[in-house]
């Protein structure tokens, strides 16, 4: 059995932390070959995860982007030979993954959280609240992985690493221009600590307090929907069903009901604080440490005392 693993990159960057947690949901699986769309840096970088026994990489510049259709078609090209096909859950996963499927006549299995053998995946549903076992038949496996589900695999060892060509651009999609959010926080998927914000703020500029104790903790800032919805902060910090799903060591909600929908994508956080001045609050039946405060009097004294 192999497994050909398609490694997150973004303009050709490895993204190390996405990659190395879906090489250690796959590696029981078989003999793992990274996929890199980047250079012959950031295949050297995935040559080092723990698990790894090949990574092929590719430099094709149309393939920097990421277009769905250029690197589908090279994970088409480079599937013979593999039972399975994967790549992290992540936004250019979700959509590189179906083509790929569809390219190969099989279904694709999205959002694996545990893997029982090589046919049989879990996978959550209904926003997380009930996990389906899926068993598939299909002669190849196509899957993405859940990240957050899985711890990543270390890093020191040395992999063979192989440079293929692309398949060019097959003209179908053009790439215009990327609008960057810049950010000298931690990146909100793979951040030990995430600080989030919800409806209770009240505004943008009390959003300030998250900043600040997100500040004193080297955290990444997460937001609930309403808060996004609101306008307090951009979409790209919403958490939850239609948000981010992360599952930091720690996760500190201040003025988040608990919505299921938030729920799903925070629950598997290690340690859930909340702060919420309703002690009915959903949010603290998940919570391991919950605090019923006014987030205006709690927020500063923390900040204050950290
Ligand atoms: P609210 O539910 O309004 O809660 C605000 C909380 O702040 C309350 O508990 C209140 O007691 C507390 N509060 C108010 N003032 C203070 C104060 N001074 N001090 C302390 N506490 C205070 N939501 C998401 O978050 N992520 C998603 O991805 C998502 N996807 C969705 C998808 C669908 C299809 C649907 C239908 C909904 C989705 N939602 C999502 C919305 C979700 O149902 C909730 O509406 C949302 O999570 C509520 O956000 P909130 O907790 O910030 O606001």
């Amino acid at each position: 059995m192999a497994v050909l693993l398609l490694a997150e990159t973004t303009d050709g960057v490895l993204a190390f932390d996405a990659t190395a947690r879906a090489v250690s949901a796959v590696r029981g699986l078989g003999e793992v070959t990274v996929l890199v769309c980047g250079d012959k840096e950031a295949a050297d970088r995935a040559a080092t995860l723990d698990g790894v026994s090949r990574v092929v990489f590719s430099s094709d510049p149309a393939l920097t982007h990421g277009l769905v259709e250029n690197v589908a078609e090279l994970v088409v090209s480079r599937s013979d030979g593999f039972a399975h096909i994967a790549a992290p859950a992540t936004t250019s996963g979700k959509a590189i993954l179906p083509y790929v499927a569809a390219r190969l006549d099989v279904m694709v299995i999205t959002d694996v959280a545990e893997i029982v053998d090589a046919e049989t995946f879990k996978r959550p549903i209904y926003a997380g609240n009930a996990i389906q076992t899926v068993r598939s038949s299909d002669r190849v496996k196509v899957f993405s992985v859940r990240t957050s589900a899985f711890a990543p695999v270390a890093d020191g060892a040395s992999a063979q690493v192989e440079q293929v060509g692309g398949n060019g651009d097959r003209g179908v999609s053009a790439f215009i221009e990327n609008h960057l959010a810049r950010s000298d926080r931690p990146d909100l998927t793979s951040a030990k600590i995430v600080v989030s914000g919800g409806r209770g703020l009240g505004s943008g500029e009390n959003f300030a307090l998250i900043d600040r104790l997100a500040d004193k903790l080297g955290a990444a800032i997460g937001a609930s929907r309403a808060a996004v919805d609101s306008g307090y902060v951009a979409n790209d910090l919403q958490v939850g069903q239609t948000g981010k799903v992360v599952a930091p060591d720690l996760y500190i909600a201040v003025g988040i009901s608990g919505a299921i929908q938030h729920l799903a994508g925070m629950k598997d956080s290690r340690i859930i604080v909340a702060i919420n001045k309703d002690e009915e609050a959903p949010i603290f039946e998940i919570a391991d440490f919950g605090l019923v405060a006014d987030l205006f009097e709690a927020l500063p004294e923390l900040i204050e005392k950290l």
